[in-house]
């Protein structure tokens, strides 16, 4: 099975896999953290990212999607993935169709994480990340026991580059820019789905993701 998590930067996509991921017992693949392993190891392909990723932009394709095929071929993707960040466009859709088809495999729901714009942004000041494993904090609604420290592997938690105020307007226009096309594409499939989340309306991360198992499990 592979489902496709669409949704803003901030709109819990990270925290949604995750747990998908492991009730699934699916692979969880994030081109962000993908890209962000690579910086860390100072990789080729990390330095090229760099650039793109800095300002909020996209990397370009046939970077990303060599980087995305490389990971399919891993062992722990027999059984499927939830891929968190892959597709961002149109094109690495097709791309993914295609590599998908050529194993037996399809994207059998590409669920949309609809989260108010106003919440998102206030979401990515208050995220902090793991440096050690990258788990994900709130400091307001998903604080870790003991402040500045990992409860999963108790690496430093730190602010990403890309969470300051100018590169989160880019990254949220540049999703704006690519979200509309994604979610038609994937509703001329049938296999759209949109679920309203977010701390103040809706459902939290873990509704989302308790609601789309029931729905698999049908
Ligand atoms: P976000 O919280 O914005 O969804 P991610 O951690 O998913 O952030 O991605 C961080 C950065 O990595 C993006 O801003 C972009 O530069 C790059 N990136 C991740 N996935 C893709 C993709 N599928 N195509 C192009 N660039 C990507
Ligand atoms: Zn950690």
């Amino acid at each position: 099975m592979v489902i496709v998590l669409l949704g803003a930067p901030g709109s819990g996509k990270g925290t949604i896999g995750k747990i998908l991921a492991e009730n699934l017992k699916l692979a969880h693949i994030s081109t962000g953290d993908l890209f962000r392993e690579n910086l860390k190891n100072e990789t080729e392909l990390g330095k090229k990212a760099k650039e793109y990723m800095d300002k909020g932009e996209l990397v370009p394709d046939e970077i990303t999607v060599k980087m995305l095929e490389k990971r399919m071929e891993e062992p722990d993707v027999a059984n499927g993935a939830i891929l968190d960040g892959f597709p961002r466009t149109k094109n690495q859709a097709v791309v993914l169709d295609e590599l998908l088809e050529s194993k037996g495999k399809k994207v059998n729901m590409a669920l949309n994480i609809d989260v108010p714009f106003d919440e998102i942004v206030e979401r990515i000041a208050n995220r902090r990340s793991c440096r050690g494993c990258s788990e994900i904090y709130n400091v307001v609604f998903n604080p870790p026991k003991k402040e500045g420290i990992c409860d999963v592997c108790g690496g430093e938690l730190y602010q990403r580059e890309d969470q300051k105020p100018e590169v989160v307007q880019n990254r949220l226009k540049v999703y704006e820019n690519t979200a509309e096309e994604l979610i038609k594409y994937y509703n001329t499939k049938n296999v759209l789905r949109t679920e309203k989340a977010g701390d103040k309306a809706g459902k939290s991360s873990y509704e989302v993701a308790e609601e789309i198992e029931k729905e698999l499990k049908k």
